[in-house]
């Protein structure tokens, strides 16, 4: 491509972009697509000679757009958001055109640094401690992972039979903690999901209780992980008294605040995570809720040693001068490559600045509590989970039959996409905000279109 037909097709793709940021609401959320049949649309071989750049384009449009879940969608109110909004679409074509590695400092000072400084920023806009380690991963199954191994490499354990090694999480923790842990060498019976309160909290008193039967039977309790955040129902696990018994038992404790802990930019959310500041490790998404484009996952860990022990291993061809100030970042996890991940956090940090993101996330809190009144208000609905965050957990009143019926009719609509769980041994509806350009209006389009869908299957 010459420089000139960059220019073309580039400002072409941009303005298509412009366009589908103004008109994320006229696409369906989700499309009404059988499975393969973009397989079957495409050629089943690729070309031998260039193809038009154009053609390609158009392709684009015709043939990906059409089969897309619109996950920068406003009414994306499904699973937790990732939205990417212009900010970060233009930090993400900025570092693809520098596209650094940055798996070591002298591979790329800029990239090397800035996810430093990002991440100073960011545990200052937090309000954690100064001694906080941070690297930017691109998820926080990756991130779990990570505080896994290292977890396990601080116990004592650096072999890969990890015998009784044994890893403690609420019966609500995401499925990640579970899978990084069998990653990790952690056999499926030493992964304890502890149950729950009314609240969907973890008991620490089972949790004491499982320690100390593990104990007795000669396991080794290593790793405790709380969720502040649930994906199920946003609960927040009691994060202060798991550290204090993890303590006394020389455990590691990582808390999962990938989704929730992007709320801590506002002090008045701070509370929420009480304790974290004590913790070992901690995982926050700002791919899900700091409005920055996927993929973007922070681990941050107490001592950054602890991550080194765990994954520093250095080949003569990688070795560089020793420099303090120079960070290697591929010696404290498992990737050596590394995209310019930091670049999308900087830009969407500056161009927001914190009091913007706060407000947004607040407002997105206060418009779910008030989308949770209105549904508790309802005689044919109840709301299922207490709104601590964006999400809503509500179902009919009715079967579960009924509750599936109506989720599937409502996302069938392409007007919204919603989310299905089971709660309590009940379906119930999952409604999560988080996408940078939802607002009181579509979620009263959303209340609107669930009351006539449920009277339309009703009749
Ligand atoms: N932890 C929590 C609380 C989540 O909600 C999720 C995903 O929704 C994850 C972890 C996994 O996130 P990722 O997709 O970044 O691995």
């Amino acid at each position: 491509m010459t420089p000139d037909e960059f220019r073309t097709f580039g400002y072409a793709a941009i303005d298509w972009v412009a366009h589908f940021l103004e008109h994320t609401r006229d696409y369906p959320v989700i499309p009404q697509v059988e499975p393969g049949s973009l397989i079957d649309a495409l050629p089943k071989q690729g070309p031998e000679a260039p193809e038009p750049f154009d053609q390609i384009l158009e392709d684009f449009e015709r043939e990906i757009v059409p089969r897309s879940t619109h996950w920068n969608h406003p009414r994306f109110l499904g699973y937790f958001a990732n939205s990417a909004p212009p900010e970060g679409i233009i930090a993400e074509m900025l570092a693809t055109a520098l596209n650094p590695n940055a798996m070591l400092w002298k591979s790329s000072p800029a990239a090397t640094e800035l996810e430093q400084v990002t991440l100073a920023w960011l545990r200052q806009w937090m309000g954690l401690s100064d001694f906080w380690f941070g690297q930017i991963l691109d998820t926080a199954s990756t991130s779990t992972f990570h505080a896994i191994v290292a977890a396990r490499v601080r116990k004592g354990q650096t072999s890969s039979a990890t015998g009784g090694y044994t890893l403690y999480a609420s019966k609500h923790a995401h499925s990640s903690i579970e899978k990084g842990a069998l990653a990790a060498g952690i056999s499926r019976e030493n992964v304890r999901l502890i149950d729950v309160d009314e609240q969907f909290c973890m008991r620490v008193d089972l949790l004491q209780a499982a320690i100390v039967e593990d104990l007795a039977s000669g396991k080794v309790p290593f790793c405790v992980i709380p969720t502040v955040g649930t994906t199920s129902v946003a609960s927040i696990d009691p994060v202060r008294e798991v550290i204090v018994l993890a303590r006394s038992h020389n455990m590691w404790v990582h808390v999962d605040c990938a989704y929730g802990g992007s709320t801590a930019v506002d002090p008045r959310y701070q509370p929420l995570l009480d304790g974290v500041d004590d913790a070992d490790s901690l995982v926050v998404n700002p791919h899900k809720w700091l409005f920055v484009p996927m993929d973007l996952s922070v681990l941050y860990c107490r001592n950054k040693e602890w991550l080194r022990d765990a994954f520093s291993l250095v080949p003569e061809y990688l070795r560089t001068d020793e420099n303090a100030r120079a960070l290697n970042f591929n010696e404290y996890g498992l990737p050596l490559g590394r995209r310019f991940r930091s670049l999308k956090l900087w830009f969407t940090m500056r161009a927001y600045g914190r009091e913007k993101l706060a407000a947004l996330i607040h407002e997105q809190i206060e418009s779910a509590k008030d989308f949770a009144v209105r549904v508790a208000a309802h005689a044919d609905y109840e709301v299922c989970a207490p709104v601590h965050f964006s999400l809503v957990v509500f179902r009919h009143k009715s079967t579960d039959a009924f509750n599936q019926s109506l989720l599937d009719a409502v996302n069938a609509t392409g007007e919204v996409l919603l989310s299905p769980n089971v709660l309590r041994g009940q379906k119930v509806i999952r409604l999560a905000i988080g996408n940078f350009q939802t607002n009181r209006a579509d979620l009263d389009a959303v209340w609107e279109l669930i009351l006539a869908t449920a009277k339309r299957l009703q009749a």
